[in-house]
């Protein structure tokens, strides 16, 4: 009944990224150009999308972008989406493409799971820059918690590799806004890149146990817009840990094998260390992620060379059951695996920016 690609694979977790705008410059993911390349859509044209792909086994949705929070709406977006119920759908919850309830394709559900058994788990991924003002309307909304970028401690490090010259105090202040309100758990995530922050890696260590957040590590994958990635820019998995271990041992916490990243605690029980290993140790296999761009293309993979145009399927008229079957048709052709470091590795047709990380 649910989504699920021709590995077995089930499509569970739902990036949407909401604007390719971002106020950020870093290093590693954008080469400094200003403004968006794809633009972007009316919240009510993600809401339907969401709403169809709730309705076919999404349980998790994460806003990302760009930077989602610069777009105006967001907070009641939030509120729209938690209306959406992972496990069954109100009557309402079919439109038409002229937004009308239909009720035709809730009979092919009515031997489902009951309506409202669950909340849907909505996550934002933000670089924190706007995020002390709204972290609390965010939560009174319906968000359930967010994940901050975040790539130094030190403030002059971090303007260097965001290239905006006053952002450090200001993720610091959303990162503790998000606390207070309750945005739990709260995960700092840091791409480490060879040459601008891989002697963050202890400072970050202490910064975990200081502010009692999560900080995952993420090695860099070849997503940038300046094509700058070689395999030797990549802190790997195994070089974090070696490091790390120099400040204070660290003890591995079993994991669910869906998770992508691998989580640490320190030998004391105080803080939490995650590390995402996409280039040493790929997590493809475990894969339950659909993401939608901003201009409403669907993409099956972070590194897929095209992607599949949703959006012009609504212009175009589609029902919410039209839209399903081209989901479910373009689910089919989930690319297995990526192939980071290859011989035969091809370029995504998108930078991450541009997709939604
Ligand atoms: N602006 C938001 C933010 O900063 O979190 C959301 C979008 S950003 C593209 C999403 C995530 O992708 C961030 O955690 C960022 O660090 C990560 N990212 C960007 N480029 C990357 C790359 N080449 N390799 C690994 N992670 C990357």
């Amino acid at each position: 009944m649910f989504l699920h690609d021709k590995f077995g694979r089930a499509i569970t977790d739902l990036r949407i990224s909401i604007t390719d705008r971002c106020n950020y410059k870093c290093v590693y993911c954008r080469t400094g150009n200003e403004g968006a390349l794809y633009g972007d859509l009316p919240f009510a044209d993600y809401l339907r999308m969401a709403r169809v792909l709730v309705g076919m086994g999404v349980t998790k949705v994460r806003l990302t972008g760009g930077e989602p929070l610069l777009r105006n709406g967001v907070v009641d977006f939030v509120r729209e989406l938690a209306k959406l119920h992972p496990q069954g759908l109100k009557p309402s919850s079919f439109l038409g493409p002229d937004g009308a309830a239909v009720s035709r394709a809730l009979s092919k559900r009515s031997a489902g799971p009951s309506f409202d058994s669950a909340p849907l788990d909505i996550a934002l991924t933000s670089n924190g820059h706007l995020l002390s003002d709204l972290a609390q309307p965010l939560k009174d909304a319906g968000l359930t918690r967010v994940t901050v970028s975040m790539d130094a401690v030190d403030p002059d490090r971090f303007a260097r590799i965001t290239r905006v010259s006053n952002g450090y105090d200001h993720v610091l202040a959303g990162i503790r806004a998000a606390r207070r309100a309750g945005l739990w758990p709260l995960k700092v995530n840091c791409v480490l890149m060879r040459g601008f922050n891989e002697d963050q890696i202890i400072p970050f260590g202490m910064f975990a146990r200081e502010e009692g957040v999560t900080v995952r590590f993420i090695e860099f994958m070849p997503l940038e817009e300046g094509r700058t990635w070689s395999p030797d820019t990549v802190v790997t998995l195994d070089e974090i840990l070696a490091r790390m271990a120099e400040y204070r041992p660290l003890v591995e916490i079993p994991h669910a094998r869906s998770e992508t990243a691998r989580r640490y605690r320190f030998d004391d029980g105080v803080g939490e260390i995650g590390i995402i290993a996409p280039v040493s140790h790929p997590f493809c296999g475990h894969c339950s992620r659909i993401r939608i761009t901003s201009d409403g293309k669907i993409r099956t993979c972070l590194f897929s060379v095209w992607d599949h145009d949703l959006h012009a399927q609504m212009r175009r008229g589609a029902s919410d059951e039209e839209m399903a079957d081209f989901i479910r048709s373009v689910v089919a052709k989930k690319e297995e695996r990526h192939h980071i470091g290859e011989p035969d590795f091809v370029p995504a047709s998108r930078t991450m920016v541009h997709i939604g990380g």
